[in-house]
């Protein structure tokens, strides 16, 4: 394995756009796991699969398909599916698929793979916990559920979505509890994970901030 900045926490807390930003300073390839449950669930949905498929359908139909991140963009076999799961529906299945086993080992291989030839900035809900253990740099991002919903509102707006932000809110909580709820890879902060809160912050301000953290690891509160 190369070396890999693992980078979880909640949805809306900046995880994408930092991670973009230090894999470009830092020279690593940029992984977005999200965008990779993301596109599972696109596919799931578009065979007509409900939240209560079993578990043996699921592992069929994810024979069937190749997910994968290359140069940023989302792909499900030569299909390019990059904008079609940023959609709400995608967001909310992708949350319920991603707690199904099947889902889960299917793309464990896919995101170590990932490291194998390239160092990597890999952001999603268990990248400090299950898929990279071991990683160079761990950090657990961050920020109040407030903010979140206002940078995910502006962001859904920005893309041409009809959305409001009281239901983004309710959303996002939902989401939460989901992905820090399940039994198999709950989001959770690792005990080694550098600890960053973005509440308040502006993009730059966390960026130098982890980056600091990177380049001095030991005067970086762990918690
Ligand atoms: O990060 P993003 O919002 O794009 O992720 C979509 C969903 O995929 C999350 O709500 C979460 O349920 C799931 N996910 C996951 N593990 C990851 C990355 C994302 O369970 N490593």
């Amino acid at each position: 394995m190369k070396k890999v900045v693992a980078i979880d926490g909640p949805s809306g807390a900046g995880k994408s756009t930092i991670a973009k930003m230090l894999a470009r300073e830092l020279g690593f390839h940029y992984l977005d796991t999200g965008a990779l449950y993301r596109a599972v669930a696109l596919h799931l949905l578009q065979q007509g699969f409900q939240e209560n498929a079993g578990d043996e359908e699921i592992t069929l139909a994810l024979k069937k398909v190749r997910v994968a991140f290359r140069q940023g963009r989302v792909m499900m076999g030569n299909v390019d599916v990059s904008d079609d799961i940023r959609s709400p529906e995608a967001s909310h299945f992708a949350s319920v698929f991603s707690a199904r086993k099947p889902v889960r080992e299917y793309l464990l291989d896919i995101q170590r793979d990932a490291a194998r030839h390239a160092d990597i900035v890999a952001e999603g809900r268990d990248m400090t916990t299950v898929v990279f253990p071991g990683a160079y740099h761990k950090f657990y991002l961050d920020a109040s559920v407030e903010e979140r919903t206002r940078r995910r509102t502006t962001e859904l707006l920005a893309k041409g979505y009809d959305v409001q932000e009281e239901r983004i809110r309710t959303e996002i909580i939902e989401r939460d509890a989901r992905d820090a709820g399940r039994d198999i890879a709950p989001l959770k902060r690792a005990e080694d994970a550098c600890f960053v809160d973005s509440t308040g912050l502006d993009v730059t301000e966390v960026f130098s901030l982890m980056l600091k953290s990177l380049r001095r690891p030991r005067e970086m509160p762990r918690r």
